[in-house]
């Protein structure tokens, strides 16, 4: 999400902020979600945790994704007909979907006009809002040496 790697004292904050204590496994995954460009699958995130520490099981990640979720650090992104994907959702951001790859982009925060930070929408109470731009990311858009990568 950001350039700057976040500092292990940041995490440790955020984990302390939210009432959970700092466990090896809660600390992987937070600081992987918070330091990742995009928003890995579960999937992903244990194969890149397991070269760490192979002794993470997949299932250790889901119940650290389901823990991190419940304590509202990281957000679970459903998208039809594939595997969701997770990022952790500590400052205000924006999204980009890319409509061939799937990858789901962190794109950074900026106010739209007419729609303040909070606000009702019919007699619902707006905490906060963000937006999902959808298309065709960077490196699908990418010329030639891209595409024909893709020709079989
Ligand atoms: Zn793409
Ligand atoms: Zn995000």
């Amino acid at each position: 999400m950001c350039v700057e790697p976040v500092p292990r004292s940041d995490i440790q904050k955020y984990l302390r902020e939210r009432g959970l204590r700092c466990t090896p496994q809660r600390f992987a995954v937070l600081d992987l979600l918070v330091n990742h460009p995009g928003h890995p699958t579960a999937e992903e995130m244990f194969r890149q945790i397991n070269r760490a520490d192979p002794r993470a099981s997949r299932a250790t990640i889901y119940n650290t994704l389901r823990a991190l979720m419940d304590a509202g650090l990281v957000r679970e992104f459903v998208q039809e007909g594939r595997s969701s994907r997770f990022g952790a959702h500590v400052g205000s951001h924006h999204h980009f979907l890319c409509d061939r790859c799937g990858k789901l982009e962190d794109i950074e925060w900026f106010s739209v006009a007419g729609l303040p930070r909070r606000r009702e929408v019919g007699r619902r109470k707006v905490r906060e809002y963000e937006l999902v731009f959808r298309g065709v990311c960077e490196s699908c858009s990418a010329p030639r040496a891209r595409r024909k990568l893709s020709i079989h």
